[in-house]
C-alpha cells in the first residue's frame, strides 16, 4: 500500500515570530514537490502569523503540544480549539523532550491525543526508546507500552486519523541516526502493533515518521524504506536549505 510521505519540521524553542514567518515563507516559496506533505511546527506564539503567511500554500502547520482542557483556569496552557483557530491542523504529542523535561506520561499523552482528536487536529504521537532500553533489547516492549498507554481507549475511527513518529531518544539532537534497518524494524514493529490493537486497514494506512538527526545526506536512505513514511526533523528544519534538502531527497 502506498502511503503519502510527510516531512515535518519541529522548530522546538527556536525562532522569533519574524524569523518563523521568514523561514516558513522561504520553505513555501522554494518547495518543488507536491507529492508529499510538508509541515512546520513553530512555537505557540508564531503559529498564527506563520499560518497566515502560508495561506494558499500547501504547507501544514502544527502545534508542538496541547493541553487537554479546552479552556478555563489553566495558566499558560494552550488547547486544541485555540490551536485550530490559530491555523494549526496537526499537533505533536509526547515528544521525548516533553517526557524527559516536563514529566509527561503515557496517561497525559493519552489525554492530549484524545483532546486533539476532539478538536479536529491530527495528532503526531511520538514514541521511542532510550539507549539503555535498546541495549537491553527492550525496544519493542517500550514502544508497545508507550503505544498502549498513549492510544488507550481510542476507537478504530480515531486510530485511522493518527500519525506516529518513531524517535529513538538516543538519536535526537545527538547526530546519531538509527540505521535504515533499525528504523525500518522499529517501524514494522509499530505497524504490526497497530494492526493487532486496531485492524488491518489501520496497520496498512498509518503513517509512521522517523525522527532522530535526519539530514539531507541521510534522508533518502531512511525514507525509501518500506515502513518509513516520512521524517520528523528537529535541528535540520531550522534552515530552509537543509529542510528543503530533506524534502528533495525524500
Ligand atoms: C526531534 O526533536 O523531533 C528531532 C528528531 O530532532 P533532531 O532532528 O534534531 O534529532
Amino acid at each position: 500500500m502506498s502511503r503519502r510521505l510527510m516531512v515535518a519540521g519541529n522548530w522546538k524553542l527556536n525562532k522569533t515570530v519574524d524569523e518563523s514567518v521568514a523561514l516558513a515563507s522561504a520553505v513555501a516559496q522554494n518547495l518543488k514537490r507536491d507529492d508529499l506533505d510538508v509541515l512546520v511546527a513553530p512555537t505557540f506564539v508564531a503559529i498564527h502569523p506563520v499560518a497566515q503567511a502560508l495561506a494558499g500554500s500547501p504547507l501544514l502547520v502544527a502545534g508542538q503540544n496541547l493541553y487537554w482542557q479546552d479552556k478555563g483556569a489553566f495558566t499558560a496552557e494552550i488547547s486544541g480549539p485555540l490551536l485550530k483557530a490559530a491555523g494549526a491542523s496537526h499537533v505533536i504529542i509526547g515528544h521525548s523532550e516533553r517526557r524527559q523535561f516536563f514529566a509527561e506520561t503515557e496517561k497525559t499523552v493519552n489525554l492530549r491525543v484524545t483532546a486533539a482528536l476532539q478538536a479536529g487536529l491530527t495528532p503526531i504521537v511520538c514514541v521511542g526508546e532510550t539507549l539503555e532500553e535498546r541495549e537491553a533489547n527492550q525496544t519493542d516492549g517500550v514502544l508497545e507500552s508507550q503505544l498502549a498507554g498513549g492510544l488507550a481507549g481510542l476507537s478504530l475511527e480515531q486510530a485511522a486519523k493518527l500519525i506516529i513518529a518513531y524517535e529513538p531518544v538516543w538519536a535526537i539532537g545527538t547526530g546519531k541516526t538509527a540505521s535504515e534497518d533499525q528504523a525500518d524494524q522499529a517501524h514494522a514493529a509499530i505497524r504490526a502493533w497497530m494492526g493487532r490493537r486496531f485492524d488491518k486497514a489501520v496497520e496498512n494506512s498509518v503513517r509512521i515518521l522517523y525522527g532522530g538527526s535526519v539530514k539531507p545526506a541521510n534522508a533518502a536512505g531512511l525514507l525509501n524504506r518500506e515502513h518509513v513514511d516520512g521524517a520528523l526533523v528537529g535541528g535540520a528544519s531550522l534552515t530552509a536549505e537543509d529542510f528543503l534538502g530533506i524534502i528533495e531527497a525524500a
